[in-house]
Formats: C-alpha cells, sequence, structure tokens
C-alpha cells in the first residue's frame, strides 16, 4: 500500500501520485460508508429479492426499490489477472498485483484484490473473505483473504440470489 506524501513540504516532482479513491455518490454512500465501519454491505431488492452490486438506483429485474444487507463478507475467487505493468506510478511498488473478480455468497461478483497471499497462491474457486484497507479518512477498501477453511468451499451453500 503506498502512501501519498500529501504533506505541504511533499516534493512536487517524482512524487508518488495519490492512489485514485473511489466515487462516492448518493447511490453508493451506504456502501462506502458501511466498508469505513469494516462492513460489507450489497443491496437486495425489496420486491424481488435480488441481490445488486455494483450499486444502481432500482432492481434491473423489476424495477423495485433496493435495501442494504450486511452480506457475509465470504465467497470464492470468480477470477483474476496478474498486473506486472506499470500502469500508474501510484502502484509501482506494489506490482506484480492481482485484480481478482470475487463472487460472493450471496450471488454478485465484485472486483477487487487478494491480499496477504502470493499470486502463485491464487486460484479460481478458493474460497475468500473480505477484509478492509483503510486507505485514508472515511475511505476504505474491500479487499479479499483466503479463507483459512480453504476445504471448506462455501460456493452455493450461502444464500443465493433469487
Ligand atoms: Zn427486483
Amino acid at each position: 500500500m503506498i502512501k501519498p506524501d500529501v504533506s505541504p513540504d511533499a516534493p512536487q516532482r517524482n512524487a508518488v501520485p495519490p492512489r485514485a479513491t473511489p466515487e462516492v455518490t448518493q447511490v453508493n454512500q451506504p456502501f462506502w460508508d458501511a466498508a469505513t465501519n469494516h462492513r460489507l454491505v450489497i443491496q437486495r431488492c425489496t420486491v424481488c429479492g435480488r441481490f445488486q452490486h455494483e450499486p444502481l438506483e432500482s432492481c434491473p429485474a423489476c424495477c423495485g426499490k433496493f435495501e442494504w444487507i450486511e452480506v457475509s463478507g465470504r465467497g470464492i475467487i470468480h477470477t483474476f489477472t496478474i498486473i506486472h505493468q506499470v500502469y500508474h506510478s501510484a502502484f509501482a511498488s506494489e506490482v506484480p498485483y492481482n485484480v481478482s473478480i470475487v463472487e460472493l455468497d450471496e450471488g454478485p461478483l465484485m472486483v477487487t484484490n487478494i491480499v496477504g497471499c502470493d499470486s502463485s497462491e491464487l486460484a479460481i474457486d478458493l474460497p475468500v473473505e473480505v477484509d478492509f484497507i483503510d486507505v485514508e479518512a472515511g475511505i476504505s477498501l474491500p479487499v479479499f483473504r483466503l479463507a483459512a477453511d480453504l476445504q471448506d468451499s462455501p460456493r452455493h451453500n450461502g444464500v443465493q440470489a433469487k
């Protein structure tokens, strides 16, 4: 994790640019507010029960209203890629790193990073559990770690999207 130097005396040349932070909107604010408190919440349709992520204004299946539900924070690696190239200098010290898509037990997919392990340990379908990285005041990013009980795949034994 790169800590951007934002002090007034920070050198302007060769400074590591800050890592981009999420754009918090009226629609997704509950997600980021919960993340700040290290809770993972996603939307669930109050009419058809469908879970949704990324946050939307209304259910794409039935136009119903959403409520926010705290979810298990467990899922599996749906897919991943390893980034070896420095595409943004804020990530220069992090290569190689992974960009992963986790399939939550509740159904939705979430773009994230798997942390706390070597890239060589990653594999599709491995169970993972959520953790949070505090990027700056008021902004925490949900990331995932390989679950401790690797033998116990949570795939499809949790709540499923209807
Ligand atoms: Zn719906």
